[in-house]
Order: C-alpha cells, then structure tokens, then sequence
C-alpha cells in the first residue's frame, strides 16, 4: 500500500492493544512514535516489530522533572538502535511544568534541561538523526541557538505556538513545525497556524492527547488536512502531499519509508 498520510509525532506507546490495532489498519498512514523516556522508547521499539508502519524516535520528554536521570540509559539505547529509530525525540525545554515551581526549582530543571538537550543535539550531529523537539512559546529562541551551536540541520518544533517573530526564525532556520489537530478546536491557534507556510509544515495528532474530549489518534491527520486545506483555499489532499514530501525531508526518505529490497 502507498503511504498517503504521515502522523510525524504521535505517543504510540501509550495506546490500548484495542486502540493499536484500529490505528494500524489503515495501512496508507505511517506513524512517527515519540518517546518520553527508556521504558516507553523500549515498548515503541517492541511495537516497532508488529506495526511496520510506526517509525520510531528515543529520548526524554523535557517536562518530565526526573528526566535527566534517566539521560545514560537513553543514551545506550539510542547508540544501540541507531539502524532501527527515525529521530531523537522527543526532547526540548520545558516550559508547562516551570509554572508550578518555585525559583530554585525553575532555575534547577532549566539547568539541567539545557544540558540534557545539548547532550541530545551532540548525539544527534553524530549520528546524522533529525531531533523532534517541544520548544513552544519563548523557549522556542533557547532550542534554535542550541541547535545552531551544534549545526542541526534537520529539527521539527512539534506543535509549535508562540509569537509570530519567533515562528519566522524557525522558518528561516529551515526547520519545521507541526500542525496538531488543535487547530479544529482551538480559534486562536488555527490563526497562528496561518503563518506557517507550505514548505515548513507536517502534520501530528500528538495522540493520545485530548481535543475538546477526543482521544487524538493518527487518523485525526486527515481531518486536520481537510480543515486547514479549506483555511488556505486549497485542495485536502495537496495538503496531505506537502506533509509527505516535508516528513521525507525531515526523516530521509530511506528511513522513513524504505525501499522494499
Ligand atoms: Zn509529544
């Protein structure tokens, strides 16, 4: 079957065996799985094996407060599964979890989350592997002078929101920026989601995320695609090929979808 739709973040490892199943029917939809840790990149590397189309990225989630402390054991597995992962991620800075900390606390997990996504760039630069990164509003300036120090080239904001100067910098960095299925629900950010032209754009459903009460799953990409073909006046599936050739562009096309030997 061709590839029609790409899911290029999506936490595959926290689905039901019921809900995988469903997911992985439709075998014109390719998955990318992002980890948030080792336990959950080692059950996206198993369920890599059953579903040949989930794509598989390691690393640790940068909201996760204890994070760090699992930097070494991530680290080995990436170094041993760099044949069968797509990207690292998902990795980043955090920004949701600092609003209920005190100063220090802020200032501890800043630290470490500098120093963690630094570690993480530097594999990356080695291995030649994309970097699928949670940087929204203001931290966003922090990862793109980060990935700069380590020449990135290939790096994804997923579900990037902030202000509009800080979306242009990614843009004119080359990198890309998903678009989540918030856009249906959400006003505010369909009208951000306006700025972020064809060529910088991939589609995510983030699942299992919720939106107004939906459990999100890859399938949300074609809807996503249809809402915001219709903001731009364009055809659904253009959009749904922009998200292809983009996705291609990020992950190699070899990785992403290989040649059949
Ligand atoms: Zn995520």
């Amino acid at each position: 079957m061709t590839i029609k739709k790409v899911d290029v973040h999506c936490h595959v490892d926290q689905y039901s065996p019921n809900e995988l199943e469903t997911i992985f029917e439709d075998d014109s939809c390719l998955v990318v799985g992002a980890a948030t840790g080792v336990d959950s990149g080692e059950r996206l590397l198993q369920l890599a094996e059953q579903y040949q189309n989930l794509r598989v990225c390691l690393g640790i989630h940068p909201e996760k407060p204890e994070g760090y402390l699992e930097r070494d054991r991530v680290t080995a597995q990436i170094s041993a599964n760099l044949d069968r992962i797509v990207a690292i991620g998902e990795i980043g800075l955090p920004w949701y979890c600092l609003k209920e900390m005190t100063a220090s606390e802020k200032t501890d997990m800043r630290k470490r989350t500098d120093e963690l996504l630094g570690h993480f760039l530097k594999l990356a630069r080695t291995s030649d592997l994309p970097v699928i990164l949670h940087a929204i509003k203001e931290t966003a300036l922090f990862a793109l002078e980060q990935l700069k120090e380590h020449r990135i080239e290939r790096a994804l904001f997923h579900w990037f929101e902030g202000s509009p100067p800080d979306l242009r910098q990614i843009i004119k960095s080359g990198y890309f920026i998903s678009i989540s299925p918030d856009l249906m629900v959400n006003k505010a950010y369909a009208e951000f989601t306006d700025n972020i032209p064809l060529d910088s754009l991939t589609l995510e459903s983030d699942g299992p995320w919720e939106y107004d009460g939906t459990r999100g799953v890859p399938a949300m990409i074609e809807a996503t695609a249809a809402c915001l073909a219709k903001r731009r006046g364009l055809d659904p599936e253009e959009i749904l090929k922009v998200n292809l050739d983009n996705s291609l562009k990020l992950f190699g096309s070899e990785s992403l979808i290989p040649v059949k030997r």
